[in-house]
């Protein structure tokens, strides 16, 4: 059983976030594998220990700052303690940046909870928008040896949209989810794209990420049930990688 909550699924939720988690649903009950959807939004507890895994979407500047002062203050916590005993946490372009230390328009500064070691700004240059792919580093399985990162790093090529204002910059402890292939990435220069932290992810791929990359669902999935990727039943998955090569393509790789 995949026990999955969305935060703030009314508000962070531009750009098909709402597909990505039915893409989870579907890949889960094609293979016989329970489902559970919740939502936690604004004034409401988060319970770290009812989800296996916690998915945060893209959103405004506007609904950013109304979730972020939720988050910090409600759910930090929970989310912490959620990640720090295996369960995923994705965050998807607002959603990423908020995992981060902070977000900062102009004088403003917006806090995020820490779990990842990047720092957005808002740049006043232009938006960084369109068609990206990045080949991300993600260990093979959800064991012992992956966790101790010692599974042989298999490179898989992600395809998506990017569309945000905000350029992120990785601190000593972050990693990037991958190399940047075509697109802008975290801050159109550094040729990183995203952040991970063990099973804390946060891209600015959206638009759709999973319906374009089934392959990175089924590696959630499996890390989300503390299993090897290679132990989820294979699916007919003609429709799902021609969807992957047309994101592919429309980025040019
Ligand atoms: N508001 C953020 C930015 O523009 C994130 C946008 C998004 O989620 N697409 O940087």
């Amino acid at each position: 059983m995949l026990r999955v909550c969305a935060l703030y699924p009314d508000l962070m939720n531009i750009y098909a976030d709402r597909g990505n988690l039915l893409v989870l649903e579907r890949r889960c009950l094609w293979r016989g594998i329970g489902f559970e959807l919740s939502a936690s939004g604004l004034g409401e507890p988060l319970d770290a220990e009812r989800h296996d895994l916690y998915y945060l979407g893209g959103g405004q500047d506007r609904d950013q700052r109304l979730c972020a002062a939720d988050l910090v203050e409600r759910k930090r916590e929970a989310l912490h303690t959620a990640a720090a005993r295996g369960a995923v946490v994705l965050g998807v372009c607002g959603g990423y940046q908020l995992l981060g230390h902070s977000y900062t328009l102009g004088e403003e500064q917006i806090a995020g909870v820490g779990l990842l070691d990047v720092r957005t700004v808002r740049s006043e240059g232009p938006r960084l928008i369109g068609n990206v792919a990045i080949e991300a580093s993600l260990p093979d399985g959800a064991g012992p040896a992956a966790q101790r990162g010692t599974a042989a790093a298999r490179d898989h090529v992600l395809a998506g949209f990017e569309n945000h204002g905000g350029r992120t910059q990785l601190g000593a402890e972050a990693l990037a989810l991958g190399r940047v292939l075509k697109g802008h990435g975290n801050d159109g220069r550094s040729g990183l794209e995203g952040a991970r932290r063990g099973s804390i992810v946060g891209t600015y791929l959206h638009g759709p990420l999973l319906p374009k990359n089934a392959w990175f669902a089924d590696w959630l999935i499996a890390r989300a049930l503390a299993i090897d990727p290679g132990e989820l039943a294979p699916l007919d998955d003609r429709l799902e990688r021609a969807a992957h090569l047309g994101a592919r393509r429309a980025a040019g790789v």
